[in-house]
């Protein structure tokens, strides 16, 4: 037992920490999950770090593009990552895991509103894409709850399409749960780099457990002004594994 709990740890530690279950890890250890786990909460804790990705940045294509991958990851989030760690240093934000400082955030505290909407976003972002998307990896609660809240997966599909193509400049579209208790699930949209978390900024918060961001830099370069048909080929490539992770924390 302790060996492989060692080996859990080690691996992750080698293979750098694997952007997906980084959020989620705190609500796994709700469940009492392996000390493998926990290990991964560290990363949750300033200095915020970039999260290496599981898969290529040209894996996604053709539904998202290398160089989009590049500077959406290398550039844009790093830039978020480095900002938000010079805005909460030597701050009360300083002490609070990133579940935390979400929900602390308030109107007036713009670099860490910004930049830590920046960090927590694209790293729900890449927990939620894949290059090995596949619909039968909706774990069958997810696909209950989908179905009770929604009408249908059809019906989910076009309500979450409609809020993304219909976000006005800047900003994100979400899937979340209630609480994590209740797991109820409803669709929001956040401006710029608010997110559903920020419980002292929306109107109605919730644990986000799949976004796709709707900002020009994420997908201008192929898609130009066709912001449906990225939307539309998001779905080709979501990662249903994790967002059930995320769904049964
Ligand atoms: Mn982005």
């Amino acid at each position: 037992m302790k060996k492989r709990k060692f080996l859990k740890i080690s691996g992750i530690a080698t293979a750098g920490a694997i952007a997906s279950p980084l959020l989620f890890s705190s609500c796994k250890s709700d469940n009492k999950m392996s000390s493998g786990d926990k290990a991964q909460e560290v990363k949750q804790v300033t200095p915020f770090t970039l999260p290496e990705l599981s898969f290529d940045y040209d894996s996604l294509e053709p539904h998202i593009d290398k160089m989009t991958m590049e500077i959406h990851h290398g550039k844009h989030h790093a830039g978020y990552v480095k900002k938000l760690n010079a805005a909460v240093a030597d701050t009360d934000y300083e002490q609070l895991d990133i579940w935390k400082l979400m929900e602390e955030i308030n109107e007036e505290e713009t670099a860490v509103r910004n930049n830590g909407g920046g960090h927590f976003n694209h790293t729900i972002y890449w927990n939620s894409i894949s290059d090995n998307s596949n619909m039968e990896d909706i774990h069958s609660d997810l696909k209950d709850a989908i179905n009770s809240s929604f009408g249908s997966f059809k019906a989910f599909q076009k309500q979450f399409s409609e809020a993304a193509a219909s976000q006005f400049g800047s900003g994100w579209a979400w899937l979340n749960m209630s609480t994590k208790k209740e797991k109820d699930l409803f669709i929001s949209t956040t401006e710029n780099q608010d997110n559903p978390a920020m419980k002292k900024i929306v109107d109605k918060s919730g644990i986000p457990i799949l976004g796709i961001d709707v900002w020009e830099h994420a997908y201008y370069l192929n898609y130009e002004n066709n912001r449906k048909d990225y939307i539309s080929n998001f779905f080709k490539i979501i990662n249903w594994d994790n967002v059930s992770s995320a769904f049964l924390c």
